[in-house]
């Protein structure tokens, strides 16, 4: 295939791009019909078959960069997340999953999936023998994500694989947080990948997308199920989308080379007590970083000192933004206890390992400096 041989910058310039034939503009036209002609043209264009030209030539893009055969580009995350989940799973079956998730998709599989008399079982830890104990004759799925929100935990992705492949069981992962430049999936043996590329992808924080990759065969029967329920994405938005890929990775590589410093320094301050970040030798999944990523990622949590108040410490903040979601090229942070995790019991979270003085930090493009001087001064507007 030639896009594998293509570079990483070149695949996020110019791969997908939605040819312009009649005018030669240097980037791709939008085409927002949503009819279009369907005698003697071989396909049948529509939105919601995922199939206009901008749909069509930007899911290449996603495919060469997860190194899949074929990719779908959604309305968001969630949208992606399930439809691929209910493509494959029917009444009976049974879902293996990694127990700490991204907090929608297990409101989805808690709120959900009772109804439709699907079974799951959530792992007791992040081992492959955990995804191995969970598993029983019924199991279809087992779902993973790495590294996990908000504690960057890592899951050994190449031994999940192998434990599902041996039983014939599908393997899904959500790769939001790594993104397809520090991390392939598929290249360790995973079958179906997935995003919400409201994070990374769009990565300025003004696109709520979902994007699928895997196998032609996978992607008909995902496409089987999308059609009927819809979530596909505006061809406006799919051509921002395209427009905010081309420089995915030098923003992933930015920001992480930010998050990496941003992490060292975090971890002298006296006001602070775990930092977690997986490019810190101190991280326990630390080795099998290296392993798998090609960089740490630019998300990581830290927290607090026992007694320092998390609330008035990111009101406190002028720079870096309390604000729900992340990896946009602006720096965010977020109380998981108040906001991504708050449906959890008290209980749920601290088995988790999720204190109330927990913090996770998107780190953005701002200078180390600029970053560090706004978290110390308002460590000082709290510590008395
Ligand atoms: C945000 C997020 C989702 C959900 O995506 P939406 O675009 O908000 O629907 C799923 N997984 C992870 C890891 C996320 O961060």
């Amino acid at each position: 295939m030639k896009n594998k041989k293509s570079g990483i910058n070149t695949i996020c310039t110019h791969v997908g791009e939605t040819p312009d034939e009649q005018f030669k503009g240097s980037v791709s036209p939008i085409y927002m019909s949503s009819s279009y002609e369907f005698m003697d043209v071989g396909v049948k264009r529509y939105p919601r078959y995922f199939n206009t030209p901008n749909q069509e030539y930007l899911a290449k893009k996603i495919a060469a960069l997860e190194h899949a055969e074929a990719a779908m580009i959604f309305s968001s995350g969630m949208a992606v997340i399930s439809t691929t989940l209910l493509a494959f799973l029917s009444s009976g079956d049974h879902i293996v999953l990694q127990n700490d998730i991204y907090g929608g998709t297990r409101n989805l599989i808690e709120e959900q999936f009772k109804r439709f008399n699907i079974e799951y079982s959530f792992t007791e830890g992040l081992d492959a023998n955990d995804f191995e104990k969970s598993i029983q004759p019924n199991t279809k799925l087992m779902y993973l994500e790495t590294p996990s929100n908000p504690l960057l935990k890592l899951v050994d992705i190449e031994a999940v694989a192998n434990v599902a492949k041996s039983k014939g069981i599908l393997t899904v992962i959500d790769n939001t947080f790594a993104t397809p430049i520090i991390q392939k999936p598929i290249d360790f043996g995973i079958d179906i990948v997935l995003h919400s590329a409201t994070k990374y992808f769009g990565g300025h924080s003004d696109i709520s997308a979902g994007a699928v990759a895997t196998s032609q065969d996978n992607i008909d029967a995902i496409w089987n199920l999308a059609k009927n329920l819809g979530g596909n994405l505006s061809d406006f938005m799919v051509w921002m989308l395209e427009r905010s890929m081309k420089t995915l990775n030098i923003r992933v590589k930015a920001q992480q080379k930010n998050a990496k410093k941003v992490a060292k320094k975090l971890q002298k301050l006296d006001a602070i007590d775990t930092v977690y970040y997986p490019g810190l030798k101190s991280h326990p999944d630390y080795k099998l970083a290296k392993k798998q990523m090609k960089g740490f990622g630019a998300m990581l949590s830290f927290d607090l000192a026992e007694g320092l108040d998390a609330e008035q410490f990111l009101k406190s903040l002028k720079l870096i933004k309390p604000s729900m979601s992340l990896a946009g090229v602006e720096s965010t942070m977020i109380l998981p206890a108040m906001t991504s995790h708050a449906l959890l019991t008290p209980e749920d979270r601290a088995a988790q390992g999720i204190k109330d003085g927990l913090i996770r930090f998107s780190v953005g493009l701002e200078e180390v400096d600029a970053l560090m001087t706004d978290v110390e001064q308002a460590i000082s507007e709290i510590v008395n």
